[in-house]
């Protein structure tokens, strides 16, 4: 899909407009006033072939999967498989049955702290966090180490908001039985340097559970290249529906851990007195799981595969060196994160005149613009930047240097408004 528009030609390979037209939101004649949708790290819209994907199979192929003994029951439950082998070549998992389904990268912390955590971990035990986690990267871990004595410790980071490598390499130590880490914040942008953070912790013989809820959209993920024990991610951030994501971990691992949820499908025998649980991936998939989300977030697969992860992070790269620059213009505004690497995210305050973020988010609204506003559930990130909350706008495949454009002029305005 090559651009002929003058604007990209020397930058992306991408056809914005041609990807535009598959989205049915980002159709002007569906809204009041054209949307310039800036949230895609909260939530990314869908193109119309996962929308189809899904109204598919509720159309035609719907049914309770695995015990059905008729044709539709068989059908829904191999198009239920077909998507975790369609995930586990997305993330090149040795075997699909590392890639459990669950109903987002929350839910796998979740369930990762919940077993291997409650039943690996004894007191003076390290789980090592860094200062740029999503609370659903603290809040489960806090939860595992008050009742099982486990201490959590956290990697800074520097003021660009970088992690402190140095830190991190001082910080692992044989206390050390876990690190959780973001593969990008969600809040600044940054994307870590996930490999060689597995590779030390791995040396003094750590796990890592890597939050990749903000990278899989932006480019490839290979767990096995990265040596990674435990992955997770949304479908709703990688053009897909909601609630549904994955728990991608080392089969070893999975089979050591004993199940999260009791239910049907998990078993193999059920006696009042004994149950015995199911094989992998079964063991995790407690009750009917959400088959549709299943099949929509392998449509999204295909669909972001189409284009091509690569060309999509280029794309994004444009977006947010624009950006940047646009907006390090604007006096009195102040962006928050500038790390070596960033992602398409740009968080800022603006502190002459002070204007509340919140006010920046409803003001740029009436225009039409979609973004965030608040603490991004990174309360210890907003503490050690000192702030309580930031405005954040975050790119995606579908958005263009106009609305990048657009939003720098509207923050203008808003700051001359309130001078
Ligand atoms: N981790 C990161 C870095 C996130 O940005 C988010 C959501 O914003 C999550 C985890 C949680 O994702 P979900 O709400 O889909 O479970």
């Amino acid at each position: 899909m090559l651009n002929t528009s003058p604007e990209y030609a020397d930058h992306s390979t991408l056809d914005v407009e041609a990807i535009r037209a598959q989205f049915p939101i980002l159709n002007p004649s569906n809204q009041n006033q054209p949307l310039i949708y800036l949230d895609s790290a909260a939530s990314t819209q869908q193109p119309a072939r996962v929308i189809e994907a899904v109204a598919d199979y509720h159309r035609g192929h719907h049914a309770n999967i695995h015990r059905g003994a008729y044709q539709l029951s068989r059908t829904a439950t191999r198009m239920y498989e077909e998507a975790r082998e369609r995930v586990a070549r997305f993330l090149n998992a040795a075997d699909p049955v590392e890639c459990l389904f669950t109903r987002g990268a929350t839910e796998s912390i979740n369930l990762v702290a919940a077993t291997w955590g409650r039943t690996t971990l004894q007191p003076g035990d390290e789980i090592l966090l860094s200062t740029l986690e999503h609370h659903s990267n603290i809040v489960p871990w806090q939860m595992v180490a008050e009742t099982t004595g486990a201490r959590i410790r956290v990697i800074p980071i520097d003021d660009a908001g970088d992690l402190d490598l140095e830190a991190c390499q001082r910080l692992l130590s044989p206390r050390t039985r876990l690190v959780a880490v973001n593969q990008v914040s969600n809040a600044l942008g940054t994307i870590n340097p996930v490999a060689e953070i597995i590779a030390a912790a791995h040396a003094v013989g750590a796990l890592v559970l890597i939050d990749g809820a903000q990278w899989v959209a932006h480019g490839p993920t290979d767990v096995q290249a990265l040596d990674a024990d435990f992955y997770v991610f949304s479908g709703h951030k990688l053009y897909g529906p909601t609630g549904i994501g994955v728990l991608y971990g080392k089969r070893r691992l999975l089979e050591s851990m004993p199940p999260y949820q009791g239910g049907g499908d998990m078993i193999e025998r059920v006696t009042f007195e004994r149950t015995t649980y199911a094989g992998l991936p079964n063991k995790f998939e407690a009750g009917t799981p959400h088959i549709s989300g299943a099949v929509g977030l392998a449509s999204a697969i295909d669909w972001v595969e189409s284009i091509g992860l690569a060309v999509i992070g280029a794309h994004e790269q444009v977006l947010l060196h624009q950006a940047t620059e646009r907006l390090a213009r604007i006096p009195g505004l102040e962006i928050k994160g500038r790390a070596r690497h960033k992602s398409g995210v740009i968080s800022w305050v603006m502190s002459d005149p002070p204007i509340a973020t919140l006010d920046i988010g409803t003001a740029l609204d009436l225009r039409g613009l979609c973004i965030r506003t608040g603490h991004h559930c990174c309360q210890p990130l907003m503490d050690r930047l000192g702030v309580t909350s930031t405005a954040r706008a975050s790119f995606g495949v579908y958005n263009r240097l106009d609305e990048i454009e657009t939003l720098a002029e509207a923050l203008s305005e808003i700051r001359e408004s309130a001078s």
